[in-house]
């Protein structure tokens, strides 16, 4: 459907162009990167609020491309889940995530965060079922972190298969919580454990905008109020970290306590908090 007129067509095919070529090389590129061992897990704390204790990790993806550095998930998660490149990706980040949680002290949990095209696969359930038995990680120290967005998409088969991780003693938490478009009788159906509430909220708390500080404190509140666990991301000041544990908030995570850091950091962080 070609609208407008030839002139309008060539207009803009230059850069249609140069963007595909630029997908394809991107594409091309993290295939080669998942042979040639560039991705890399950084593990973030998410830490007790009231406590200070750290009760888990989360896994995040780094990439390290031999010409253009380090690249953050933001810029070819997209396209690994367009190309299903994302599945065996995924199934690398589980196996290894569960490795290397797996030599950690026996209270310390790992967060994993999964695409849709995951759930699309089939492949999930057995796929997390050889990762744990392979690495010998008891069930409950596993916890998978989807958005709404995982869910809007089939919710009767997502459903059902969060429904046997559940059996698996694997937990669940809703990851990014307030930013999705979910009715709250939908969230309250929905099988998870933790919440984790959107980093845009958290930065709201100590913004200047009267208005914006209480609607941050709502969302912050309502999740509370939902009886799960709640985790808030991006925590970066003490002043947040306050508000937060005064709402009720059992987790905090954000670069106030920490950036995410790569695994052997965190075994020497975790030895050192074990007086060993
Ligand atoms: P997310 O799951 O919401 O992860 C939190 C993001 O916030 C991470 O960005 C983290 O580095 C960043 N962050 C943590 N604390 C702070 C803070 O205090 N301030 C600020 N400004 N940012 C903070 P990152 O690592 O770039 O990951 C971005 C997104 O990419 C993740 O968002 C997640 O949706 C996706 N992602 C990362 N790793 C994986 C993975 O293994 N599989 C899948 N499917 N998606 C992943
Ligand atoms: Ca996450
Ligand atoms: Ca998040
Ligand atoms: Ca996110």
């Amino acid at each position: 459907a070609k609208s407008g007129g030839r002139g309008a067509f060539r207009f803009f095919e230059p850069e249609l162009d140069e963007l595909m070529h630029a997908r394809r090389n991107l594409e091309r590129d993290m295939r080669a990167a998942l042979a040639g061992r560039q991705f890399e897990l950084h593990y973030q704390p998410f830490v007790g609020a009231a406590t200070g204790k750290t009760y888990g990790f989360e896994a995040l993806l780094r990439w390290h491309h031999p010409q253009r550095g380090m690249v953050l998930p933001g810029e070819f998660i997209p396209l690994a889940e367009e190309t299903g490149l994302i599945v065996p990706l995924g199934e690398w980040v589980l196996r290894t995530a569960c490795a290397e949680a797996a030599t950690w002290p026996a209270h310390v949990r790992i967060a994993i965060n999964l695409s849709p095209a995951q759930f699309r696969s089939k492949e999930l359930v057995p796929v997390i079922v050889g990762a744990l038995a392979s690495s010998g990680l008891a069930p409950h120290r596993l916890e998978l972190e989807v958005t709404e967005t995982v869910i809007m998409h089939d919710s009767e088969a997502v459903f059902a298969v969060l429904a046997e991780l559940r059996e698996l003693g694997v937990r669940i938490a809703l990851d990014d919580f307030g930013t999705g478009y979910s009715s709250l009788s939908f969230l309250q159906r929905f099988p998870f454990d933790k919440v984790k509430i959107d980093r845009s909220f958290v930065n709201e708390l100590s913004s200047p905008r009267a208005e914006a500080r209480h609607l941050a404190r709502a969302v912050v509140r309502f999740a509370v109020s939902l009886g799960k666990t709640t985790t808030a991301e991006g925590v970066e000041t003490k002043e947040q970290l306050d508000i937060l544990r005064e709402e009720g908030c059992g987790e905090t995570q954000g670069y106030y306590f920490s950036r995410p850091m790569p695994a052997s950091d965190i075994a020497r962080m975790l030895r050192r908090g074990s007086g060993a």
